[in-house]
């Protein structure tokens, strides 16, 4: 039986709709999330990161501004930008596009934000009060796999969940959400031994690798749900081959572009799973719409009182 696919656009837009509604409310109480993303020199994939985050927010009816400064900028430099928007009443996200260049010390430039502006969810303050589940800002990917199931109706309390990765940005805190949860959860990475063995195991198995295709049928229960955030880009015959052999569509727009786009799990394990997310259209759109989400949760946690709003909800 092939396993039913979990519309990431779809969800997406969901969650877009209702975050316009909630900015459109807080806007009548006089209240406007600001969102300012520091998009530092001229990387053209950042620049393509920042522009679509900008038009999110001014889809929702967020305010947002996009500083601009130099590839050249020091350390310092940086951190007196961060210093202001801390400052700055009408911004409630600061989001620091990363890479950062090599000169700027990004952990330092990170941990200058003002953690009640974090809305990426990387700052300490925040990966605290995550664990100790309390209100704060939660990174906007794994914030993303948790709606992904949630809205989809899999239920995660005393569900067994594997999460492949462990990095600070998807693997840990995702792990941490399905904890909060009531999911039995299992973290696995490089050094695990029978990788295969303990990603059976799972009832939920979230992939965060970084590796196409990684995940192949035989490491997934029957029925399992399978969230894949990995984005990999495939520009090599043997791997495209080893994917997609025989999906026209693929196919056609590896012809035509010379690459495609794959996640860290097998297309093949669809017929094993009993629910997946595809890649694209899967768990990447959810991001951008956490985001807007955690810039509106912002402005509430921070200046809601004075609007007469009450913030809701914790670690989650
Ligand atoms: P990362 O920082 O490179 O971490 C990768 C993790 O995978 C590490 O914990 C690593 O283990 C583990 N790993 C690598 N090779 C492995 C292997 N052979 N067996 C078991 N574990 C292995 O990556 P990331 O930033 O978490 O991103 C993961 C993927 O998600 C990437 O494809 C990235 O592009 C994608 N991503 C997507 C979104 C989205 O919006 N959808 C957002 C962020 C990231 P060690 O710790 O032992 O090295």
């Amino acid at each position: 039986m092939a396993a039913i696919i979990l519309d990431g656009n779809r969800i997406s837009a969901e969650i877009r709709a209702e975050v316009a509604a909630e900015a459109k409310a807080l806007a009548a109480k006089g209240l406007v999330p600001g969102l300012a993303a520091v998009l530092v020199g001229s990387n053209p994939a950042s620049k393509v990161y920042v522009r679509n985050k900008v038009l999110a927010c001014e889809e929702v009816g967020l305010y947002s501004e996009t500083i601009t400064p130099p590839d050249s900028i020091a350390t310092e430099e940086l951190l007196k930008v961060v210093e202001e928007l801390n400052q700055k009443e009408a911004i409630d996200g600061i989001l620091v596009q990363l890479p950062l260049p090599k000169q700027v010390d990004s952990k330092k430039i990170l941990l200058a934000v003002n953690p009640a502006k974090d809305v990426d969810g990387f700052h300490p303050m925040n990966v605290g009060l995550l664990s100790t589940v309390r209100p704060g800002l939660v990174p906007c990917t794994p914030s993303g796999c948790i709606e992904i199931l949630r809205r989809s109706n899999i239920k995660i309390e005393g569900a067994e969940a594997v999460v492949v990765g462990r990095s600070d940005i998807v693997g840990k805190p995702v792990a941490m959400l399905l904890t909060n949860a009531n999911a039995t959860v299992t973290i696995c990475h490089s050094k695990t031994r029978d990788i295969g063995a303990v990603c059976r195991r799972a009832d939920i198995l979230i992939a965060a690798i970084g590796k196409a295709g990684f995940v192949t049928p035989d490491m997934v229960k029957p029925g399992a749900t399978v969230i894949d955030v990995g984005i990999n880009r495939v520009d090599d015959r043997a791997t495209f081959e080893r994917l997609f052999a025989g999906d026209a569509k693929r196919e056609k727009q590896f012809a035509e572009k010379g690459s495609t786009l794959a996640g860290d799990v097998h297309p093949k394990v669809a017929e094993v799973a009993g629910a997946m997310t595809p890649v694209p259209g899967g768990v990447g759109p959810l991001t951008i719409a956490m985001l807007m989400s955690n810039t509106v949760k912002a402005a509430v946690l921070r200046r809601g009182e004075k609007y007469g709003v009450k913030a809701q909800g914790a670690g989650a």
